[in-house]
């Protein structure tokens, strides 16, 4: 991707993260992954940040196809890295989905895989029978045996 692509891909997770006014430890953490990820230039996520605070960024699909996935997929991650997906970060991740042509039901599928890294790499996870918190790579529950 071209630089301002970049800027501009980061600018769109910014925004998705800060639809909800708040900003986790756990995203700056994936924000990092994310800019290694694409690549970004040292600066680059301080551009979108500017960008978005500046009021006047709109979500922008950019790059090639698998890009655009890629960054709906990381507005996702980063919208319900603090456990919930508040109206106003749906609706950007809705509208961005829509413009890329990736339908609800991929995007729940998204969701779903989010939230399980999410957990896993909290260590959390529940298990399903009994509710109880049980280590992340647990194949059986340590309280109630059952299959997790
Ligand atoms: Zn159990």
């Amino acid at each position: 991707m071209a630089d301002e692509d970049i800027v501009t891909y980061l600018a769109n997770i910014v925004l998705a993260s800060r639809a909800d006014r708040k900003v986790n430890p756990l995203e700056e953490k994936a924000m990092e992954y994310m800019c290694q990820g694409i690549g970004a230039r040292h600066g680059d996520l301080d551009k979108a940040i500017k960008a978005v605070e500046a009021g006047n960024h709109k979500p922008t699909p950019v790059g090639r196809f698998s890009d655009k996935v890629r960054n709906l997929e990381d507005m996702i991650y980063i919208s319900v890295s603090d456990g919930q997906l508040p109206a106003s970060q749906k609706k950007i991740i809705l509208s961005f989905g829509k413009e890329i042509n990736v339908n609800q039901e991929q995007i729940n599928g998204i969701l779903d895989e989010s939230k399980r890294r999410i957990k896993l790499q909290r260590g959390e996870m529940m298990c399903v029978s009994c509710g109880k918190k049980i280590p992340p790579t647990s194949k059986y529950c340590p309280f109630c045996g059952g299959r997790c």
